[in-house]
């Protein structure tokens, strides 16, 4: 069975999120940990939190996916950006032991100018200081698509950032499809290709969700536009291609396309029809 749901707002709490996730079809979805430009989380319901847990393993919800925000930067130039981006990061994992067992997806950063190599490097620093051994909280990587700095835009740029991380057994990768096109990954001509590829230089045991997103901008354009499914320049052919393939198809499926909730609610049926 196809495990997939979308972005939700999660401002009326986790129960609300869960049940308008299921009223649309889904079994899992992806929520902001805060204000997607940051700021200050809000303080946790904990009888809102059980009753969701609760809700999630009576409907075999599969594992949910939650976002960092944008601004968390961990490779800036300003070191006050940087530790805000380690307060955060640290905060929100801390969070996340509450919804135990699931996915904290973040965009590795952008390296303003100081070079690939420097982002790199610190972003496995900030790795190193805020992965504990006792966290059940997976964290993932995404695939950018190159814009501006932004690091993360290869598969080889994840396998660094990885490499030099201590607790690699708490990393994964969430493959953006709209994302890894613009960035020059042929997932329409060459889905096989991509995936041999990202299993030769990451592995692909490390794949462990996807973000479902048409892409409105080009092959290989470097820039970061969602479409809905079937409106961009991968298409729905391509994309019902992607979620079927082995190293997909068991994974959390997370649509970010531009929709308000009828419209998940029948791109998730559209996935499900066409994908078994
Ligand atoms: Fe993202
Ligand atoms: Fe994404
Ligand atoms: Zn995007």
């Amino acid at each position: 069975m196809l495990n997939i749901g979308c972005h939700l707002s999660i401002s009326k709490g986790f129960e609300h999120i869960g049940k308008e996730a299921m009223s649309i079809g889904a079994n899992t979805f992806q929520f902001f940990t805060r204000n997607p430009q940051g700021g200050k989380a809000k303080d946790v319901d904990i009888n809102d939190v059980h009753k969701y847990n609760t809700f999630a393993a009576q409907n075999r919800f599969a594992k949910i996916v939650a976002h960092a925000p944008y601004t968390l930067n961990p490779c800036s130039d300003n070191p006050q950006t940087v530790e805000f981006a380690q307060m955060v990061f640290a905060d929100d994992l801390q969070r996340m032991e509450l919804v135990p067992h699931n996915y904290y997806n973040f965009h590795p950063g952008s390296h303003v100018g100081q070079g690939a190599e420097k982002g790199i490097s610190m972003i496995i620093d900030l790795l190193n200081k805020i992965l504990r051994q006792e966290q059940t909280t997976t964290v993932l990587l995404e695939t950018m698509s190159g814009k501006g700095s932004e690091v993360g835009r290869s598969f080889e740029e994840l396998a660094e950032i990885i490499n030099g991380v201590k607790l690699k057994q708490k990393l994964g990768v969430c493959m953006d499809t709209c994302h890894v096109f613009a960035a020059g990954y042929d997932i329409v001509n060459n889905l096989d290709g991509v995936m041999t590829e990202f299993n030769q230089v990451i592995g692909l045991e490390r794949l462990k969700a996807v973000h479902l997103n048409d892409s409105l901008m080009p092959f290989a354009s470097h820039k970061d536009r969602h479409a809905k499914i079937g409106e961009g320049e991968i298409g729905e052919k391509a994309l019902v291609r992607f979620v079927n393939h082995d190293a997909v198809k068991n994974l959390p499926i997370i649509l970010e396309t531009p929709n308000d909730l009828v419209g998940y609610a029948d791109e998730i049926k559209l996935m499900k029809a066409k994908c078994l």
